[in-house]
């Protein structure tokens, strides 16, 4: 057996094509467009590019965008200044702060003072709060986990009822994609690094949603026949054959997955696109929750 691919590079134009659609419908309305505010604090080259990457989205879909690059040593009160002033700033629809922030400030207190309106990650505690209440409806949703919801969707693999495993518990990808699942009515089991026995647990899974960082680590025989994986893992891998000498894989070997899931993401190529797209989405979100719509 040969597992259907999930595109995710074509299901994340389709996003942003359709993202860029209304946002047209919109400025020809009259409407303001939206516009997504960064925050940069330091210079690590990952975050940089990230940022960068997001910015060149907003002005591909036709929204503004805005970065503060703040310094390094920038301390507490400053940067919460600096978000206090976007929460006001009427022009601002999203506000995005890049994480991991330098060790000496408090992330979990930026990402509270977020309004929760312009929380286009999705990680203040009342955006997370919500996902986690039966009944209650975030306003944003995280992007990446959101990204391998809507993946599955796309791809027409039923959620309810399914075993779904989750592979990690980050609060960023890992634990919002197992409350996504729960919301959907899948039976969640959530593995992290003390997990007894992980090959059984994976084997039991339906849906896998693999979020370690660990280089090929979830083995073919590890895969239920027949499964969805969505593999979010972007590792490098040495590789003598590329210029730069290695190459991006996942948390899941995907040539020995390929030959007994049912459904399966690449890397690069699956959920990598599809962050930035549903970001564009909540971005958008976010302007028409600002004009009352
Ligand atoms: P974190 O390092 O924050 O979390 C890793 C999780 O994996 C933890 O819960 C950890 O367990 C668990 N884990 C680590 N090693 C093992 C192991 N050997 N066995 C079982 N569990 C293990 O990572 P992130 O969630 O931030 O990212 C995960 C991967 O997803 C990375 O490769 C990252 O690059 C990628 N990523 C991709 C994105 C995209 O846009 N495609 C976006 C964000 C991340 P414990 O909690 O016990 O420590």
């Amino acid at each position: 057996m040969t597992a259907q691919l999930i595109d995710g590079k074509l299901i994340a134009q389709q996003v942003r094509d359709s993202v860029a659609a209304e946002v047209t419908k919109r400025t020809a309305a009259g409407k303001p467009k939206p516009v997504l505010a960064t925050v940069l604090v330091g210079d690590r080259v990952d975050s940089a590019t990230y940022v960068s990457a997001k910015g060149k989205a907003c002005q591909e879909l036709g929204m503004g965008s805005v970065n503060h690059h703040l310094p390094a040593d920038i301390n507490q009160a400053d940067l919460e200044k600096v978000i206090s002033e976007l929460n006001a700033d009427v022009e601002v629809s999203g506000i995005l702060v890049q994480l991991p922030l330098p060790s000496h400030l408090n992330e979990e207190r930026v990402l509270q003072l977020i309004s929760i309106e312009k929380d286009v990650d999705g990680f203040s505690p009342i955006n997370i709060g919500r996902l986690a209440q039966k009944g209650r409806e975030p306003l944003f949703v995280p992007c990446t986990p959101f990204g391998c919801i809507y993946l599955l969707e796309q791809a027409g693999v039923k959620i309810e009822g399914a075993n779904a495993v989750v592979l990690g518990r980050s609060n960023i990808v890992g634990m919002p994609a197992a409350l996504l699942l729960i919301g959907k009515n899948a039976t969640v089991t959530v593995c992290h690094s003390r997990t007894k026995d992980l090959p059984a647990v994976i084997r039991q899974a339906d849906i896998l949603i693999a979020a370690i960082g660990r280089t090929e680590m979830v083995r073919g025989d590890w895969i239920k026949p027949g499964a969805a994986v969505i593999d979010v893992g972007i590792n490098s891998k040495p590789d003598a054959s590329k210029k730069s000498g290695y190459r991006l894989v996942g948390d899941v070997n995907f040539d020995e997955a390929r030959e007994v899931a049912g459904f399966i993401t690449p890397v690069p190529g699956g959920v990598g696109p599809m962050t930035i797209a549903m970001l564009m989405k909540n971005t958008l979100r976010a302007a028409q929750i600002q004009q009352g719509e």
